[in-house]
């Protein structure tokens, strides 16, 4: 039974008053404003635009997947648990089924126990998902800035310069006239100086470095990129949710973990936050030593000299910084100290960002992989890298050889997307080759280079798999890697503004080559706060309000890959992502998060705030929705004893997707060779000119953030690949290893 599958409504239709009921009900639930302690002299004000707020998100609500939880609430027959939820005995269920209007009809009284049944109840095996999307949607959405700004005081951040089309026209690139053109008779892209030696898809980390380097060395280079190309300084591209994979909206299958990953210019190093973990830290290296040791990466190339060469060149252009102390927020003091107290070494991060101030952008100081790496190839007049933007690779195509086995990649079929203009911030169109949106059409190339990420090149695999038996390996999106994340945050009795200076730059690698999880400083809005809040709307409310005492830091687990774990694709090709830890997993994982609770409360913080509702203290007559806070560092012990990570009830966050098309010896162990090309399933060797260069390579974690080392691996690859890559892995010469 899944939650809310069998709903079919049409998602569009006019607002039902009986469905704005229930709106209001459940915005009162998440915020009753009668019974926060709202400051008298601001109440009124705060009262309006929580009506504004309220009347904004069912707006919204209507034209999203959102509104069928809303029909299902108002009318419980259209529920898909509605013939057990008969059965229950519990009063809240019986008086909700009996209600006109369901949940918007139900007396005040019995609207949290309602929630709570859901959470806790005996059907919460499927109720608990539908109780947290609705919590998820409703906090995200209350404290979001018009009504958290107010309430907290905090300075709201500016996303977009003061006329970001003015600022855009005046900043674009300059792009040398397009060498590609499309021919719209036979659909396809066809270069003007011939043929195109690399065709690059995916503009993240990966991907554009292998088009940095591949253009600098005078290759013919073309790049396909899904999302936007956002000029740069225009806006803070920083988790700006338009330039994610599903809007910012991302969670597993079972909702156990949220995640995210970017659709843009630059992929994820566009949207995230730049700490740069070095390749040759401990932890990485750990597990790189043991990848050669399972010769799945050239001892030669990959060895720690070859590495720090290679990283040097990718710290000197991308521009990577370090943090001084100074520098530090009271938010990186918490860990800072902490860790101290505790007595383990914490360490500065090194950033891809301007230093403070002086950046060109009063808004944005990423250095991320679109400004550093793509500009300057894209601008090059007498060898410009090409790029088409807003298209999505749909599939790799392919000649096959008459024995019906060997084949060798051609080209890809990609589709138009609709770029997004709505703040007349981003180059359209680059290439100018005025293709309608939703046409699809081909571009051939003598190598492709799959970059699309963990999500992305996954996809294309699958897809491609449906037609060219060839690349069927029953191994693509297997054994994902997370890093699944586990906020804490601290309340002290003294004023930290983690939003004031520089956010996110200590970290604790201590515990990352064993047991495996590292500490790292986190920051966020006051809408990803409420959501780490355990218990019902005072609750968010009380820890929420006091935003400026809080600080916050994460236990990261490098998790260990598993088949259960993966990226698929549904019948009608959406993606879908599995993910569940595994016991070893959650016991690592409960130790790391005990450390975090003892060194928080180390670093001075009256109270530790967990993003549970389970009884991980075990209490008598335990109830979800009461919200349960740490006092006591010796609490700490009760979490690492009673916390089970139930999906649902405890919040993962997750944003470094890794190791689903792994580097194998043979086709049934991973999905490209050490040389990265892609596996033929049918023969047993590697397809000469089909490659994979991304961060889902790694046949397992790579030990911490992977941005650092993508970039590394990538420079690696391209130095390889113009050396002559040549000799072909074989199954038989693999498996001597
Ligand atoms: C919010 C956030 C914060 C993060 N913070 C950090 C951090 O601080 N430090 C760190 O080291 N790492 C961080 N990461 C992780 C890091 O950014 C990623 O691991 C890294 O960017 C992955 O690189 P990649 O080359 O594999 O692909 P991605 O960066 O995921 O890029 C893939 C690109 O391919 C495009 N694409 C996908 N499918 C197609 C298709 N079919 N056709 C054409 N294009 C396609 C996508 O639009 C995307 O732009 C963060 C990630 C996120 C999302």
């Amino acid at each position: 039974m899944n939650t809310l599958e069998p709903i079919q409504e049409n998602t569009k239709a006019a607002i039902d008053p009986a469905i704005a009921q229930t709106h209001n009900a459940l915005f009162d639930t998440w915020f009753p404003i009668e019974q926060l302690p709202i400051p008298p002299a601001i109440a009124p004000d705060i009262a309006k635009l929580a009506t504004e707020v309220s009347a904004g998100m069912l707006q919204a609500f209507s034209q999203s997947g959102f509104f069928v939880v809303l029909i299902g609430l108002t009318d419980p027959s259209k529920l898909p648990f509605y013939a057990e939820l008969k059965l229950s005995q519990n009063p809240a269920v019986q008086a909700f089924l009996k209600a006109t209007g369901g949940y918007g009809g139900l007396d005040k009284s019995d609207r949290q126990p309602l929630f709570s049944y859901l959470f806790d109840g005996e059907l919460a095996a499927v109720t608990a998902q539908l109780a947290m999307q609705i919590r998820e949607a409703y906090l995200s959405g209350i404290w979001d800035l018009p009504l958290a700004v107010p309430i907290t005081e905090i300075q709201a951040p500016q996303v977009f310069v003061q006329n970001p089309e003015i600022y855009a026209k005046r900043h674009a690139p300059v792009i040398p006239p397009s060498r590609l053109r499309y021919d719209c008779a036979t659909k396809t892209i066809q270069h003007q100086d011939g043929a195109i030696d690399y065709l690059v898809i995916g503009s993240g980390p990966g991907g554009a470095a292998v088009c940095h380097e591949l253009q600098k060395a005078g290759k013919r280079v073309v790049l396909i990129e899904k999302g936007p190309f956002v000029v740069w300084g225009s806006m803070d591209t920083r988790s700006y949710s338009r330039l994610m994979f599903r809007n910012d909206q991302a969670s597993t299958i079972n909702n156990s973990v949220i995640f995210r990953s970017g659709e843009t210019m630059g992929g994820s190093s566009t949207v995230n936050i730049d700490l740069a973990f070095s390749p040759l830290s401990g932890t990485i290296q750990s597990r790189i030593g043991q990848w050669i040791s399972n010769g799945l990466l050239d001892a030669e190339a990959y060895s720690s000299e070859k590495i720090a060469a290679a990283y040097q060149r990718v710290r000197q252009d991308i521009g990577t910084r370090e943090v001084t102390q100074d520098e530090l927020n009271r938010d990186n003091l918490a860990l800072w100290n902490g860790a101290k107290k505790y007595g383990i070494d914490p360490s500065l991060y090194h950033l891809n960002r301007f230093p403070t101030g002086l950046s060109p952008s009063p808004v944005d100081d990423k250095l991320d992989a679109a400004r550093q790496l793509l500009l300057t190839a894209i601008q090059d007049a007498t060898n410009p890298l090409s790029v088409i933007c807003d298209a999505t690779v749909d599939q790799i195509q392919f000649t096959t050889q008459s024995d019906g086995k060997t084949v060798q990649a051609t080209g890809v079929s990609l589709t138009l997307n609709t770029p997004w203009t709505d703040y007349g911030n981003t180059v359209v169109d680059p290439s100018n080759l005025q293709i309608p949106s939703g046409t699809t059409v081909s571009i051939a190339a003598n190598n492709v280079i799959l970059a699309a990420g963990t999500i992305g090149t996954t996809r294309i695999l699958l897809n491609t798999a449906k037609n060219t038996p060839a690349i069927a390996n029953s191994r693509i999106g297997k054994g994902l890697i997370l890093h699944p994340s586990f906020p804490l945050i601290g309340v002290f009795d003294q004023t930290i503004n983690l939003l004031e200076g520089l956010d996110s730059a200590t970290f604790v690698e201590a515990f990352g080559p064993t047991p495996g999880f590292i500490y790292e400083t986190m920051g966020g809005l006051p809408a990803y706060g409420a959501l780490l809040v355990p218990g019902n709307g005072q609750d968010v409310y009380r820890a929420v309000s006091q935003f400026n005492q809080c600080a916050g830091f994460g236990t990261m687990l490098v998790d260990t890959p598993s088949d259960d774990n993966f990226v698929t694709l549904d019948d009608q090709g959406n993606v879908v992502v599995q993910y569940n830890l595994s016991e070893a997993d959650k016991q690592r994982f409960r130790a790391g998060i005990a450390i975090g609770i003892r060194m928080m409360f180390l670093a001075g913080a009256k109270q530790v705030i967990i993003p549970s509702n389970e009884n991980f203290l075990n209490q008598e007559n335990f109830d979800p929705m009461v919200g349960v806070t740490l006092t006591d560092m010796a609490q700490a012990d009760l979490v690492e004893q009673n916390l089970e990570f139930i999906p649902n009830r405890t919040l993962l966050t997750a944003a470094h997707l890794q190791a689903t098309n792994k580097i194998g010896l043979s086709p049934d162990r991973g999905v490209v060779s050490p040389n990265q090309r892609v596996w033929n399933v049918l023969t047993g060797e590697e397809i000469p000119n089909l490659y994979v260069m991304d961060s889902s390579i790694f046949p397992t974690s790579v030990g911490a953030n992977p941005m650092q080392s993508i970039y590394t691996f990538a420079y690696i690859f391209c130095d390889r690949l113009l050396q002559g890559l040549s000799q072909k892995a074989t199954l038989a010469s693999t498996s001597a290893r």
